[in-house]
């Protein structure tokens, strides 16, 4: 059984000096993948260190919401080089947060918008970030015709209507550990709903640690029980969801397996 994480931070703090030993752990858990994601220009560049150093780990560069207003011609131009590094895989993570408002919304939406166009101009597939923005980030989605480059939306916590409309704009969805919650019940709909050829794993790792270990600190290995989770959920092998996982995060990153 094959893992790929789809969307953690192994780049952050709580793992620095000893990313050896989560990549080592990961790999007894299955997870042989992940994807590093930065969300200012510092973290952006030890994303693309890691996914340098480790033949396993991808990067992916941009400015989340909170961070956008750091965003501007100097920030946006050495996004553009980060973007154009040889496993920089995609665009993230950008997107809306209503929740802690660190920048303007305006502001959120307008640089969301530039890197939706960076995307676009450069072929590249999205990483996206929302909370409490649902409506929001669904019309900038439906504007910039994220179909044409691909975009996932990353640990999705809304209910099966939401992730419909997600969906038919084309993107994949991607589960965390909120999905391993007991008290989770629109997600556990989702999850059950959505398409086994349009679903990712993540752990976003450092937060939102799953069942069994939540309250303890995540790590990049435990999307093993985000996947073994969903398999439980939807009464199928968790080789399967492994399987279909790891094809499908293969693709939307377009990253080719020797
Ligand atoms: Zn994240």
């Amino acid at each position: 059984m094959k893992i790929f994480d789809a969307h953690t931070h192994l780049n952050d703090t709580p793992f620095l000096g000893k990313e050896q030993e989560f990549i080592d752990h990961a790999r007894e858990l299955a997870v042989v993948k992940m994807a590093i994601v930065g969300s200012n220009t510092d973290l952006n560049e030890k994303s693309i260190a890691l996914s340098q150093r480790f033949a396993e780990l991808y990067s992916i560069v941009g400015f989340h919401p909170d961070d956008s207003k750091y965003f501007n011609d100097t920030t946006k131009a050495e996004l553009i080089t980060q973007l154009q590094q040889p496993k920089t895989v995609a665009v993230g993570e950008i997107g809306l947060d209503y929740h802690w408002d660190a920048s303007p919304r305006d502001v959120q939406r307008q640089v969301f918008k530039e890197q939706l166009d960076l995307a676009h101009e450069l072929h590249m597939p999205v990483n996206v970030h929302t909370r409490d923005a649902l409506e929001d980030t669904y019309a900038i989605l439906k504007d910039s015709k994220v179909a044409d480059y691909g975009g996932v939306l990353h640990s999705f916590s809304g209910d099966r209507e939401w992730m419909q409309k997600f969906l038919d704009l084309g993107m994949m969805i991607s589960f965390s550990g909120v999905v391993s919650f007991k008290n989770a019940k629109d997600v556990h709909e989702a999850a059950i709903a959505v398409p086994l050829d349009r679903v990712l794993v993540e752990t976003d790792a450092p937060y939102l640690t799953p069942t069994p270990y939540r309250g303890k600190q995540n790590e990049p290995g435990y999307t093993r029980y985000v996947a073994e989770a969903i398999a439980k959920l939807r009464d199928m092998p968790v080789e399967e969801v492994a399987a279909a996982t790891y094809k499908n995060t293969l693709e939307i990153y377009g990253i080719k397996e020797d």
